[in-house]
């Protein structure tokens, strides 16, 4: 088979295809796997009964169920459900916006492609810009999705050792500088992997640089406010005309939704739809319509802070609690503050195997966890980037201690060597 450029890239071995290769054959492998390597939501009873109950209805209504199975919905998004959005984040946060501020996506996964390529890559005046991260550790997913080479550049952040065995990383703004080659910025908060969570001054700080450069602030809120709001820190939400903030339903429990929400200016919003029409027709209606009446009720507030907060909140502290249980007091391990999301972020200093190595130690023993050195896209020689694992602690927590015993008792081993 002959593959044009895109095609040789996009067929290539990318981080996030062995990723998710890895988590379904090990997933589907009959022996017993302790799963902490995906990004999978938990499933959390009674979040699932409230989805189930808005299905049931929408199932019980002719009108409502045409709607869910039978109907294009425009290329920018189901229109209630959009203005739906536009009115919520106005009452919630005061934001100046309309439904020409909301594009809808079929995942924020394929937001993020379309919006980074608007932003970066070889430009009719022959420039080539690309996707700037203000610190990295970055998500993974970002990683393959430029369509040309070179696509991000990213600074290494400043750690503090905040307690024994706690660390934060936070923008090393002296590192920071933006040029004629920088598209956007682009972080994710809380950040997947780290758990970290810019702070509001951080974020404000960003958003100077960033209008100062006339490139817009991409924030992508997939754990954020104002939902699922799996933020455990004091961190407010910020957007104006020049922040394009990417939310999700996926973690708020419909990952398979795949219902992606973009706010951004409206020259952004058309540019996304204009893209939509061509790559999709029509973003998924599914995740609009379940999600419609808790958007219209302001109900998915309350279910993100009284329901899906407090379950991963409390994971968190168990996870963290069998981090001190098991591991060796002695050794310089380091475990990222969890601000946010649904991981631990390990720092393992002076490790003398790489990260890559340890995880196949640990997928022998049957625990499932993801090497660090994916999660630094733009950043080629550091160190660090070899000493870290990313732990997902959503499991049961019989599950998770079993698996954070084994984790120590190789770590253990590794620096004996
Ligand atoms: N952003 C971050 C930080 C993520 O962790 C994920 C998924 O894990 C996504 C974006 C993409 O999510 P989705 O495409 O399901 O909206």
């Amino acid at each position: 088979m002959k593959l044009s450029t895109f095609g040789t890239k996009f067929t290539t071995h990318s981080g996030i295809l062995s990723l998710m290769d890895d988590l379904g054959n090990a997933l589907a492998t009959e022996d017993e796997m302790i799963m902490m390597g995906g990004g999978n939501p938990a499933h959390i009873p009674e979040v699932e009964e409230i989805f189930r109950t808005r299905l049931q209805r929408i199932l019980d209504n002719q009108g409502e169920f045409t709607r869910l199975v039978g109907t294009y919905d425009p290329p920018q998004g189901e229109k209630e459900f959009v203005h739906e959005v536009a009115a919520f984040l106005k009452r919630q946060f005061g934001w100046q916006l309309s439904e020409r501020n909301i594009a809808l996506t079929n995942g924020s996964q394929a937001g993020f492609f379309m919006l980074f390529n608007m932003f970066a890559g070889d430009f009719d005046d022959g420039s080539h810009k690309r996707i700037q991260l203000p610190i990295a550790p970055e998500y993974i997913g970002y990683t393959d999705a430029g369509l040309s080479e070179n696509f991000f550049i990213a600074s290494r952040p400043a750690i503090d050792h905040i307690a024994p065995h706690q660390f934060k990383y936070r923008v090393n703004f002296g590192n920071l500088t933006i040029d004629d080659s920088t598209g956007a910025l682009c972080a994710s908060r809380p950040t997947n992997p780290s758990g970290n969570v810019l702070t509001d001054e951080e974020v404000s700080t960003l958003d100077t640089l960033a209008r100062t450069h006339d490139i817009p602030l991409i924030i992508d809120g997939a754990y954020g406010t104002p939902f699922p709001n799996l933020i455990y820190t004091d961190a407010q939400p910020q957007w104006n005309s020049n922040t394009i903030l990417c939310l999700t339903l996926s973690k708020l429990g419909l990952p398979a939704a795949r219902t992606g929400i973009v706010i951004a200016n409206e020259e952004v919003i058309k540019a996304l739809t204009g893209i939509n029409a061509i790559m999709n027709l029509a973003p998924n209606s599914f995740g609009s319509l379940v999600a419609l009446d808790m958007v219209r009720d302001d109900s998915i507030v309350d279910i993100s802070n009284s329901l899906i907060r407090p379950f991963y909140k409390n994971k968190a502290d168990f996870a963290i609690k069998c981090l001190h249980r098991y591991m060796d007091d002695s050794l310089p391990w380091h475990a990222h503050k969890p601000e946010g999301a649904m991981f631990l972020w390990l720092w393992l200093k002076d490790l003398p195997i790489s990260s890559l190595e340890l995880y196949e130690r640990l997928k022998q023993r049957r625990v499932l966890v993801v090497s660090g050195h994916y999660f630094f896209p733009g950043i080629d020689d550091w160190r660090h980037k070899h000493e870290c694992i990313r732990m997902t602690f959503t499991r049961d927590n019989t599950t998770v201690e079993q698996g954070i015993a084994i984790i120590a008792e190789e770590i253990r081993k590794a620096y004996a060597e």
